[in-house]
């Protein structure tokens, strides 16, 4: 907590974060470069598949909490898929960038990636199954309680709750970790449950901090923006390469 009043590239940063964040500047860049694309998606996606398959379960709470591991298991793979796919990777990696925590660090985020194309990637099966949203709301409420915990340098593994339930800080840290064997492990938000059932978890230990970050330096440019952009042109560069590489290959094949 303290380091957020010592203003360094770090805090600055995170404090850039958290107020694109709660400003809803993160919305206004994020629909908007990419020219509202991932508010017109999902509402055709709503328009064809809004089946709202959770009204056939008969009572609110089993509908409210069916819906929230739901929600859980659509973050687990939607991060996985940031960190496996390269073009991805480079916008999420401005939430890997902080080289230490504090509790607003995990609001560092690529707008594109985290307003707009999360959006359309939760479209399809959030229209099949239907969200009320009151749920969408308490997911998000738990879901920021949680990212602050995550990212608030506590060494706390919470026990058996942390084993078997929640994913706790130092299971939190790995995910951060700059070791090589903590690479795309503990990717689940709430739930420790999809990292055990898809083989990525990690058991933390709690007498164990692993330094966090990634490589290079670029990310923690002082100016907010600055980082926004070059993430955004690392990513564009690298769907520009898996472009070129796909008509390579059809073309190998076609002749
Ligand atoms: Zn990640
Ligand atoms: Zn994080």
């Amino acid at each position: 907590m303290k380091r957020l009043l010592v203003l360094d590239n770090s805090a600055k940063n995170d404090w850039t974060g958290f107020v694109f964040r709660y400003t809803m500047i993160n919305e206004i860049l994020g629909y908007g470069l990419l020219l509202g694309v991932a508010l017109f998606i999902p509402k055709e996606i709503r328009f064809y598949f809004g089946f709202d398959l959770i009204r056939l379960i008969p009572y609110s709470l089993i509908q409210v909490i069916v819906v929230f591991v739901l929600i859980d298991f659509l973050d687990y793979w939607v991060h996985r898929i940031e960190h496996t796919s390269t073009v991805l990777w480079e916008m999420h990696k401005m939430h890997h960038a902080p080289n230490r925590f504090n509790i607003i660090s995990g609001l560092r985020t690529n707008p594109i990636s985290d307003v707009s194309i999360k959006r359309i990637l939760y479209a399809l099966p959030l229209a099949i199954a239907g969200s009320p949203v009151e749920t969408y709301i308490g997911v998000q409420l738990i879901r920021n309680i949680m990212l602050s915990l995550q990212h608030s340098e506590l060494k706390w593994n919470l026990g058996w709750i942390g084993k078997y339930l929640l994913i706790s800080p130092m299971a939190h840290r790995i995910h951060h970790s700059v070791e090589r064997e903590h690479f795309n492990k503990n990717l689940g938000t709430i739930f420790v449950w999809w990292d055990k059932f898809f083989g990525t978890w990690y058991e933390p230990q709690c007498d164990y901090v692993p330094e966090i970050g990634v490589e290079g330096d670029e990310l923690n440019h002082p100016n907010y923006l600055v980082n926004i952009y070059r993430s955004t042109m690392a990513s564009l560069e690298k769907l520009l390469a898996e472009i070129n590489n796909y008509w390579r290959a059809q073309s190998v094949r076609s002749n």
